[in-house]
């Protein structure tokens, strides 16, 4: 079967019209209520990503990725600037994975006026000032002012509905941004992804490429601790954190961060008193390290 090249668009008045277009044609084709599926990137897309092309391939008519490198969520010039950026390969990555529509505008057509703009930005609250938010103060405002304007943008006409593809690697931001489409009335709907993970069980990141084989080890502590603690919740016993935290430092150099189980939703710790019993409830657990020379971020659900 040869793929369609997926269609590129650089402005925010082309993506409408070819979303519009597309749209149409399924109507007339019959199909009176289609659904288009939003992957919001900021490009450099590997294998990892290929998990969101595919769920929202196979669950909509219409696959739209965005591909914007977004200097608002940068805490660090320098990190923006090395950022990298190779739009003909993610073109051919989108096309792979079937996607029909790639957005890939520009900063300046993004935030006419940059650095000046934009003025009104959309604050991600308190749940932005935790975690990943205490280490990169500003992040989260970043992310919820980019997805809510390419939401904006790339919100299909009628009868044709949104839905937005996120990893749950990044539990933090599918958190924050379904409380953004809740709290602003944005009608999208929030679809997460699972994790994927490596046979060993590290998270696939683009950070791991860092690690030789003494790193890649130690970073298993990460994903042996969440384990840990979702067998002690699958078996209804209390979860035990300080010993989950060992697991972690048991390793030579690495210095935990974080590990804390929360609520899903909103991200707040649970109380002593509910982790003083057998969880009732599903949890998040999520753990930050420091594997020298990376910082690596994971999560798992606990569920009774
Ligand atoms: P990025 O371009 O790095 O901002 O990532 C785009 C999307 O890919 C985000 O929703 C990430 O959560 C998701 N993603 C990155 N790595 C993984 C992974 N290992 N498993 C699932 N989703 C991922």
């Amino acid at each position: 079967m040869t793929l369609q090249q997926a269609q590129l668009a650089t402005t925010a008045t082309a993506a409408k019209t070819q979303i519009a277009d597309k749209v149409a044609e399924l109507v007339a084709a019959g199909n009176s209520a289609p659904t288009v599926g939003l992957v919001p990137t900021m490009g450099a897309l590997h294998d990892g990503h290929g998990a969101l092309f595919e769920q929202a391939r196979a669950e909509n008519d219409l696959v739209v990725a965005s591909v914007f490198v977004n200097p608002l969520q940068f805490d660090r010039d320098e990190d923006y600037e090395h950022y990298p950026r190779d739009l003909d390969a993610d073109m051919e990555l989108v096309t792979r994975y079937g996607g029909d529509i790639v957005f890939a505008p520009d900063t300046q057509h993004m935030y006419p006026g940059y650095p000046d703009a934009p003025q009104i930005r959309v604050s991600a609250g308190q749940m932005g000032r935790v975690f990943e938010g205490a280490s990169r103060p500003g992040h989260f405002d970043g992310v919820c002012t980019v997805v809510a304007k390419l939401w904006n943008i790339l919100m299909p006409p009628a009868p044709a509905t949104l839905r937005s593809y996120f990893g749950q690697k990044d539990a933090q931001q599918l958190a924050i941004v379904t409380r953004l489409a809740q709290d602003l009335n944005i009608d999208v709907d929030i679809r997460p992804v699972d994790l994927v993970r490596a046979p060993s069980g590290l998270a696939l990141s683009s950070r791991n490429v860092r690690l030789d084989d003494h790193g890649m080890e130690k970073a298993l502590g990460l994903s042996q601790a969440l384990h840990y603690l979702a067998d002690q919740v699958t078996n209804g016993e209390r979860v035990d954190i300080d010993a989950a935290r060992d697991i972690i430092r048991s390793h030579e150099h690495v210095e935990l961060d974080y590990l804390e189980i929360v609520d899903p939703a909103t991200l707040a710790p649970l109380s002593e008193e509910l982790l003083a019993r057998p969880l009732a409830h599903e949890a998040l657990a999520l753990v930050a390290a420091r594997v020298p020379p990376v910082r690596l971020i994971d999560n798992m659900l606990l569920a009774p």
